[in-house]
This record gives structure tokens, C-alpha cells and sequence, in this order.
């Protein structure tokens, strides 16, 4: 037996039971005092591994971002409404300064709120 042929045992494509045998390759890297080809070295894998969860990460956290955009918006919008709909009901009767600086420190600190 060839001692420097990879360690990993994969799965045999093919067959209606899982069956795994040593990977065919040559082991050409040195870890863990065991031989590995380049692709199934531990290094390599975790290397794969970290990529795709850092690509995840990103997706995640722009999914996030978008959903964020999308809830301030709606309630952006409710605030809006809600504060036409308190214009319009109180217009008749004249409205009070103090009442509209109110209004306007509502939407500000919304504002604060923007993604
Ligand atoms: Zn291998």
C-alpha cells in the first residue's frame, strides 16, 4: 500500500448503499501525521469552510440591512399617514405651535431610527 496516498475515505457515486474507500489521490500534504491530496487536506477544507460561511455572513447581513430598509419604511410611512390624518382632523379648530413641534420631534426621532 502506498503510504503517501490521501487519507480521507469518500463515498462511491454509484451505488444504492452509502460505500466509502480511500480517496485515489496521492497525498501530497502532511497533516496530522497523515497524507493528504489538496483538496481533502484539513487545512484546505477548513479554508473552504471559513469561505463559504464568510460569503454567508455577508448574505446574511445584507438581508438584514434590506429587511431593516424595508420595516422603516412602513413604519415611516405609518407615521406619515397617522400624522396627515392628525392634520387634517385638527385643522378646523386651528392648530397650536406647540402641537405641530410635537408632531415634528415624532418624526425626528424616527428619522433617528433610518437603516
Ligand atoms: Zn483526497
Amino acid at each position: 500500500m502506498n503510504e503517501k496516498r490521501c487519507s480521507q475515505q469518500v463515498r462511491v457515486k454509484g451505488l444504492g448503499w452509502p460505500t466509502y474507500q480511500t480517496c485515489a489521490r496521492s497525498g501530497v500534504v502532511l497533516e496530522d501525521g497523515k497524507w493528504w491530496c489538496k483538496q481533502h487536506a484539513p487545512s484546505a477544507v477548513k479554508a473552504r469552510r471559513d469561505k463559504a460561511r464568510t460569503k454567508d455572513d455577508a448574505e446574511w447581513a445584507k438581508r438584514r440591512k434590506e429587511n431593516l430598509a424595508v420595516k422603516y419604511h412602513d413604519r415611516l410611512v405609518s407615521a406619515l399617514l397617522n400624522l396627515a390624518e392628525w392634520v387634517a382632523r385638527n385643522s378646523v379648530h386651528g392648530l397650536q405651535p406647540d402641537e405641530c413641534d410635537e408632531a415634528l420631534l415624532c418624526l425626528k426621532d424616527i428619522a433617528k431610527e433610518a437603516p
